[in-house]
């Protein structure tokens, strides 16, 4: 089965016990596996390219999870599988993720139950790195914590209370899809125009700066060290990018009065560069009370102590 009650998980090996999961992460550029202990600690972490090919992806996927528990040394008690969405994470199934356009309709966690003889759980890749921060991380210890990944694209989660929200089908938390400009530009992720995604991901800070003339090529790395440098176009969109994400950000604590933001993914690297001014503003813009914006404590591990962590609330949940 793909799933299993929490019951049959303890039957299985028990979790409950602190026993090790191994968590994976199915990015759109690259995989990753590690295992990861009751404490966060992550063992056997390694990463490969993504496949186009679901068969072959998957496959090299759970390979790569092989290796992971081998040297790790442990025998996990479960399997935890993050994704982008679209997904149906209780049925485990991955429908059509934006980011692998060749994986369509994949049973992943019940392959994965299959492989290695374990319950296995899928979630989005953005619920799985809000349960991570919440279980692990910058978060723990928040009853509401909110959780935003922004590298190629921009993912987010959120946990209310405690408890990891996942809407109808395990697709809500949808973050980077949050307007910020209604006429603004397109989203390349959802077909709609001007949100936060369309202006804080690495791919849309550098398309800005090519916009802006900076030359062709460039990365939001480079714009970032750019700015520092005092460039003035640089600067300049750095600036919105800083602002657009304040913006975001701000309905965002509004909605959730979480007591805190964790700020994870590539671009968040730029550290107080990007947090010094999106939590000024912020604070200015936002109605209710402070809310810690903090960058994610996972690191490169970030989507595999998610996937973890998934697999450690979801045979408790
Ligand atoms: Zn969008």
């Amino acid at each position: 089965m793909a799933s299993v009650d929490a019951g049959e998980a303890v039957r299985v090996g028990g979790i409950g016990d602190g026993r090790p999961v191994l968590g994976l992460d199915v990015g759109g550029t690259k995989i990753a596996a590690g295992v990861v202990d009751a404490t966060g600690h992550v063992y056997g972490f390694g990463t490969a390219p993504s496949d186009a090919d679901s068969a072959r992806g998957v496959e090299r996927l759970f390979e790569l999870g092989r290796q992971a528990v081998a040297e790790s040394g442990f025998d996990v008690a479960a399997i935890g599988i993050g994704c982008g969405g679209p997904l149906d994470s209780e049925k485990g199934v991955l429908i059509a993720p934006l980011h692998l356009p060749g994986w369509r309709d994949v049973p992943v966690a019940e392959l994965a139950a299959a492989a290695f003889d374990r319950p296995a759980f899928l979630d989005n890749d953005g619920t799985a790195g809000a349960a991570g921060e919440h279980r692990f991380g910058a978060g723990r210890g928040t009853h509401s914590m909110v959780f935003l990944t922004i590298s190629t694209g921009v993912g987010g989660g959120v946990v209310l209370d405690g408890v990891v929200q996942r809407g109808r089908s395990g697709n809500g938390g949808e973050l980077g899809h949050v307007t910020v400009d209604w006429h603004g530009r397109p989203c390349r992720g959802c077909g709609r125009r001007g949100c936060l995604e369309a202006y804080c991901s690495g791919t849309s800070i550098a398309e800005r700066a090519v916009e802006a003339g900076m030359e062709e090529g460039i990365t939001a790395g480079d714009v970032a060290q750019a700015a520092r440098a005092g460039d003035e176009l640089a600067s300049r969109v750095w600036d919105e990018t800083c602002e657009a994400l304040a913006c975001g950000l701000t309905s965002i604590a509004n909605l959730f009065e979480p007591e805190a933001i964790v700020l994870g993914g590539g671009v968040v690297r730029t550290g107080d560069q990007l947090l010094a001014p999106v939590r000024a503003a912020v604070a200015e813009q936002m109605i209710g009370p402070p809310v810690s914006i903090v960058a994610a404590a996972s690191g490169d591990a970030v989507g595999v102590v998610g996937a973890a962590a998934i697999a450690y609330e979801r045979v408790h949940r």
